[in-house]
């Protein structure tokens, strides 16, 4: 099973080809979405869990063997991966866990709270990004957890971001295509990242 955390804020369709090309290049039975309440090496998100939440569950939903799950959200705190998997370790015991991660956070795993129990616990599945030499990133990491089973997916580099959605909303600017039809509308229909005064 892989687990693919995130503050998805708002999830895109990069997220989404990490998730079914990973499962399918990993032979996953699952790949579940964990949105983090509060993610800990980030400045806060723009739009409530609640809503990041909805909005992932929207873009899985029809898509057989994607998931959404709320346990980052049923815990107070900083959202730490670590206690994310000793938690699905108590939800599926016996179950083979993957951790899937974009190139771009392979610099920051070492910072990440007890990086060498999650190593123990997960696999490390990066996926390719652009701007991010993933090589580089697992070689780096390696050479810090020789233990850690990690590798690296290529998968179709997609050079979206969160974060350029955010902009291209609050500027008035189209994100269509690049976030799930639904996901579009539930970010209209709620007025999510538009600036205030420029709400339509
Ligand atoms: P932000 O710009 O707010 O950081 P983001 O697009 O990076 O947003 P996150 O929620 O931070 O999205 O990322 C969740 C996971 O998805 C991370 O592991 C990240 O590396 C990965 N990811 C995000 N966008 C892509 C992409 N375009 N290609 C590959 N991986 C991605
Ligand atoms: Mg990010």
């Amino acid at each position: 099973m892989g687990l693919f955390g995130g503050t998805f804020d708002p999830v895109h369709i990069g997220h989404l080809v990490a998730a079914e090309f990973v499962r399918e290049a990993c032979r996953l039975e699952e790949v579940v979405l964990v949105p983090a309440r509060v993610p800990p090496h980030k400045e806060m998100p723009v739009a409530s869990a609640e809503d990041r939440f909805r909005m992932v569950e929207l873009a899985v939903a029809g898509r057989p063997g994607l998931t959404a799950s709320r346990a980052e959200l049923e815990r107070d705190g900083p959202s730490y991966t670590v206690e994310t998997l000793r938690r699905f370790r108590e939800l599926r015991p016996g179950v083979r866990l993957a951790w899937i991660l974009g190139a771009d956070l392979l610099a920051d795993f070492p910072l990440w709270k007890e990086p060498r129990e999650i190593a123990a616990m997960a696999d490390l599945i990066a996926v390719a990004r652009p701007g991010y030499n993933e090589q580089k990133g697992v070689q780096i990491l390696r050479a810090r957890f020789p233990e850690a089973r990690v590798e690296v997916v290529e998968i179709p580099r997609l050079d979206i971001s969160s974060s350029a959605l955010r902009q291209r909303l609050a500027e008035g600017r189209t994100v269509s295509v690049l976030v799930p039809e639904p996901v579009l509308e539930y970010i209209g229909r709620n007025r999510l990242y538009a600036k205030a005064g420029r709400r339509r």
